[in-house]
């Protein structure tokens, strides 16, 4: 079959965007203070802050701002954790504001009422603290419990049941963090989202669209927030008020974690399960017994950097490092970047790190997963020799899969049916949740991913409290057997893939998206784009990336060349009909003399960059107080 990748591309193509900013591949050149521009009106959304001020550099990539940086998917997000660094504060601090604003402006993809993964690297005491939030299954959760008359039920159907919504870890996630790490207090770091909530805010598109894509999943409280009186959804450029949630946001300012877990909001949010159809739900036991856990980073070498990031139960780092290092023994860098060989070797290396993800990862408390067995490197040695570029692993075509190996370590409970029946229920990638970065003049950087799952969670508002419940959930395999099945108290494994690269000991480059199950990938490949093949940060970004699994045919991005479709056919590499935008990726370089911030603009994103000598209280030309000098990341190639 042939088909031209450049003409079949209906959706917004991320590189017309780098020439429309006066950029293209391989040539944008980034002075030592410069911008890709963006649209920052909306900023205006937040008193006084102007991207012209001598404070700020606003734009797609910033460069040159060593007071501090916050790339995030909103202008306003990034723009009140920006001031928040300018005020003094740290990277701990502006996360805490940069997850409060996108709770109230961005409601469809993370929140209080959701769960994530934030990524700490302290400067301070040199080390990565990974503060894990995921939400937890009740304790009456059941391992059948998403069957329907035996068969895993319809995912769509599934997650609006109560069975779908886990108890929610983020404002857990955001006080232990702040009280560990920040500086400020909670007041100052809810103010921003209060008053965008109390006073109202400017829906983008992308919010206009998703209130009226899921309209039907959305219980009364989220029609009374999110419609007008006649029912219909706001437009971009509408004003959008949402008072019960400022009035949520002034009690947790005023009383803390424990109104949420203990108090009358968790009676709510009880309630509100309990009304739902479906169980067994969380109640305010569940609640109440809540706690984030703070874990060590997995990490692994690869070239000559090493991924740090969150370890299960997120997949994510763990199988980017996995992928990683199976290219490199591949030498996937001796191919161009848009070689048809470079494509065919990530999607195999991908198949085969995702057998083992299937395999034997879920959440550590309950299963024996063995993570230093699936980053050994005589192993990954092994599992790479199997990808060739003149044939594919296993018979795809004929629906077979690529077989999981056994690393040292293995449990014995080895079952090879665990990974058939991981793909039960398993959703088409929707692309919610969000991911940003915030870095200071300290050296402290945090990599957090947030996310209530699908886009708008399970569609149920808890009534009067103005935040949406996740389904995280039905991330759990529907069916029961394997490492991901649902157990009381589990948190479901996720694909969420936060990330802070070093090199030589140092931070170098942090990576995170949404996008399900694909965010593996697109942050693996912005990783290799970015210190294997040297592009620049937004390039790293925009270049086109694939995605493929264990059971997928290869998605890929608008300009990922014809050439290299037809190539991976040849020789059995099924891939999908069209072209599709995969992920959205924040990266954050962190330089000898700054920050390199860059954001996505698929969903508007801006990085806001802050200058030292603005920061309050330091002079300009202050060191940064991390003792360590910083090395630029540079490419193989
Ligand atoms: N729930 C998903 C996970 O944790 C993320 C949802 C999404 O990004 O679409 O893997």
């Amino acid at each position: 079959m042939t088909r031209d990748a450049s003409s079949a591309n209906g959706s917004f193509d991320r590189r017309q965007f780098l020439a429309l900013a006066g950029a293209s591949a391989g040539a944008l050149s980034l002075g030592s203070s410069s911008a890709v521009a963006s649209d920052t009106s909306v900023t205006g959304d937040l008193d006084g802050f102007d991207c012209e001020a001598p404070t700020f550099e606003c734009g797609q990539q910033v460069t040159a701002a060593a007071g501090g940086m916050v790339s995030s998917e909103d202008p306003r997000a990034s723009a009140a954790g920006a001031r928040v660094l300018a005020e003094g504060g740290n990277a701990i601090d502006a996360a805490v504001t940069v997850q409060y604003v996108l709770n109230v402006v961005s409601p469809q993809a993370s929140g209080i009422g959701g769960g994530g993964f934030m990524v700490v690297y302290d400067a301070d005491s040199d080390s990565v603290h990974c503060i894990n939030s995921r939400e937890r299954a009740p304790r009456d959760a059941h391992p059948e419990m998403f069957l329907d008359n035996g068969e895993p039920r319809e995912f769509d159907a599934a997650i609006q049941r109560s069975e779908a919504i886990g108890v929610p870890g983020t404002l857990d996630a955001l006080e232990t963090a702040r009280e560990r790490f920040g500086s400020r207090p909670r007041q100052r770091l809810i103010r921003p989202a209060i008053r965008l909530a109390a006073g109202g805010f400017t829906v983008d598109e992308y919010l206009s669209e998703q209130i009226a894509e899921n309209v039907d999943k959305f219980n009364d409280a989220a029609r009374e927030v999110f419609l007008d009186a006649n029912g219909n959804a706001p437009q971009p450029g509408d004003t959008l008020v949402n008072e019960d949630f400022a009035r949520t946001l002034e009690s947790i300012a005023r009383d803390g974690r424990d109104v949420f877990y203990e108090g009358e909001i968790a009676r709510d949010i009880a309630d509100t399960v309990e009304n739902l159809e479906g169980g067994p739900g969380i109640d305010e036991r569940d609640l109440a017994d809540y706690s984030v856990t703070i874990d060590e980073p997995v990490r692994k070498e690869a070239y000559d950097f090493e991924i740090v990031g969150q370890p299960v139960p997120t997949s994510g780092p763990t199988t980017i490092a996995m992928i990683t290092r199976m290219l490199e023994f591949l030498g996937v860098e001796e191919y161009d970047l848009r070689a048809p060989e470079k494509y065919h070797l990530i999607a195999e290396a991908n198949r085969v790190a995702w057998a083992d993800r299937d395999q034997y990862m879920g959440d550590p408390e309950f299963v024996d997963v063995p993570v230093e067995g699936l980053l050994d490197d005589d192993y990954l040695r092994q599992r790479a020799s199997r990808i060739d570029l003149e044939s594919v692993v296993a018979d795809y075509a004929a629906g077979e899969q690529v077989p999981p190996g056994v690393p040292p370590g293995a449990p014995e409970r080895f079952m090879p049916e665990w990974a058939a029946t991981a793909d039960a229920g398993r959703p088409e990638p929707a692309g919610a949740t969000a991911h940003f970065t915030t870095a200071d003049r300290h050296g402290n950087v945090v990599s957090y991913t947030t996310t209530i799952e699908q886009l708008m969670g399970s569609g149920k508002m808890v009534p009067g409290r103005g935040f949406m419940l996740n389904n995280e959930l039905t991330d759990f395999d529907f069916e029961p057997g394997g490492p991901n099945q649902v157990q009381p108290r589990k948190r479901p494994l996720s694909s969420t893939s936060p990330t802070i690269v070093f090199r030589d000991g140092e931070p170098i480059f942090t990576a995170g998206s949404p996008g399900g199950f694909t965010i593996i990938t697109s942050v693996q490949q912005a990783i290799l784009h970015r210190l294997v093949y040297g592009l620049e940060p937004l390039e790293s970004v925009l270049e086109p990336s694939i995605f493929s699994a264990r059971d997928f045919d290869v998605m890929w991005e608008p300009d990922v060349p014809t050439a290299a479709l037809e190539y991976g056919e040849a020789r059995g590499q099924p891939w999908a009909e069209e072209p599709e935008e995969i992920g959205n990726v924040q990266v954050v370089e962190i330089g000898a003399d700054g920050f390199t911030g860059a954001a996505d603009p698929a969903r508007d994103g801006l990085a806001v960059g802050v200058h030292r000598a603005q920061v309050r209280g330091k002079s300009p030309d202050e060191h940064p107080e991390s003792k360590r000098s910083k090395s630029k990341p540079e490419g193989r190639r």
